[in-house]
């Protein structure tokens, strides 16, 4: 049973071939004719029970052009699929409530072709206008027409009732389909705009290389924790850490070593400044670092044991093995200065750090 649900379900929700048509599309018109043709169906037994044969056969046909639509969906003519089910839609509800009278309510079905109109994304939206108000006059023609002209000579007595019941059944399972396919296609944009806005976020904020904050973001960062020293007074202290000779590296193991040395060490930083704050490639072999809560005789210390990480951590890429070390300029945020002012003075104690001999952090 479940095997055969499946199938159907695959069935069903199968892709258009045509790479210009929507698979969404297919698939509101697929549902639409299943419950029509259904409809129609039973319609047709109905009125050949009442003895109404010829139009009793019209039923049939209604089926056969409705199964039609059904078959177009698949063989890549959603379009014309959606023109011939409109069409079924609209002449045979018409021909229905001419030959029984507008008590019935087939005429309300029309309504359901503006929605299949506009769920189609193409199309002038002024024709679906147009398109809309026709369908509104017919069920107001019929709805004044009918009362005077229904053609059956035996009218539908005690049968009106399950008439109307059914067709007010049909038009609700046909607007839940509809309703279902609106609610796919929503969600199904919602979803991709907000994979969209997150790939932005993300291709704005991290550097490309290490997956590391860049200059932006970090500029970011350190203004919030600067409008939170101002409302809390929670210090915070930063530091430039700058790679040794980093040239060296280029030119000795090439361009992709030095590379991959930018993301080893990268990584290291990531995992060091977990729950102290926050890292940021600052430009090409420096980063800038941020110890959140934290005064600059702290931080010396945390960043002194990075310093020695760093020293001890092999490098292998490739056939090479070699280690690298870093130099830091560290300095607390002095609220007279502001942030710019603290970075500068952290700039130039990682000068005085390259000058005294490098591998070293200079507070
Ligand atoms: P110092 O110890 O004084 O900092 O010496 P250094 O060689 O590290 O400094 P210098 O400023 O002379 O060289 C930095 C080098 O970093 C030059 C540049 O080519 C390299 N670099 C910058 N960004 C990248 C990058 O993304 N990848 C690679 N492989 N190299 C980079
Ligand atoms: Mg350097
Ligand atoms: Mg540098």
């Amino acid at each position: 049973m479940r095997y055969i649900w499946d199938s159907f379900e695959k069935f069903l929700f199968a892709d258009v071939k045509n790479e210009k048509e929507t698979k969404d599309l297919a698939i509101l018109i697929r549902l639409n004719c299943i419950v029509f043709s259904l409809y129609f169906f039973f319609m047709g037994l109905l009125i050949a029970y009442m003895q109404h044969y010829t139009l009793g056969l019209a039923m049939a046909g209604a089926v056969g052009l409705t199964v039609g639509a059904f078959i177009f969906t698949y063989e890549n003519r959603t379009f014309p699929g959606l023109i011939l089910l409109n069409s079924v839609l609209i002449v045979f509800p018409v021909l229905l409530a001419l030959f029984t009278g507008f008590q019935c309510g087939y005429q309300y079905i029309l309504f359901i072709n503006i929605l299949l109109m506009y769920f189609n994304k193409t199309g002038n939206p002024l024709y679906k206008r147009i398109y809309s108000m026709v369908l509104m006059g017919i069920i107001l023609l019929l709805v004044e027409l009918c009362p005077e002209l229904p053609l059956f000579t035996t009218p539908l007595g005690s049968y009106l009732i399950y008439v109307q019941s059914f067709n007010v059944i049909v038009m609700g399972a046909s607007f839940l389909v509809t309703a279902y396919c609106y609610s796919t296609k929503f969600n199904q944009a919602e979803e991709k705009l907000r994979r969209i806005n997150e790939n932005l976020e993300r291709m704005a904020n991290l550097d490309t290389l290490t997956g590391l904050s860049n200059r932006r973001h970090m500029n970011e960062y350190l203004s919030d924790i600067v409008y939170e020293y101002n409302h809390t007074g929670h210090t915070f202290t930063i530091a430039i850490g700058d790679i040794d000779f980093f040239k060296k590296v280029n030119d000795t193991y090439g361009h992709d070593t030095g590379d991959y040395v930018l993301t080893s060490a990268a990584d290291i930083f990531k995992a060091f400044m977990k729950n102290k704050g926050h890292v940021a490639r600052w430009g090409g072999e420096e980063f800038l670092f941020a110890f959140e809560n934290m005064k600059a005789e702290q931080a010396f210390k945390e960043l002194d044991e990075l310093r020695k990480q760093i020293e001890n951590t092999p490098m292998q890429f490739k056939d090479y093995d070699f280690k690298i070390t870093m130099t830091y300029g560290l300095e607390e945020f002095n609220p007279r200065l502001g942030i710019e002012a603290t970075i500068n003075h952290a700039d130039k104690k990682l000068y005085e750090g390259k000058t005294g001999g490098r591998n070293r952090v200079v507070m």
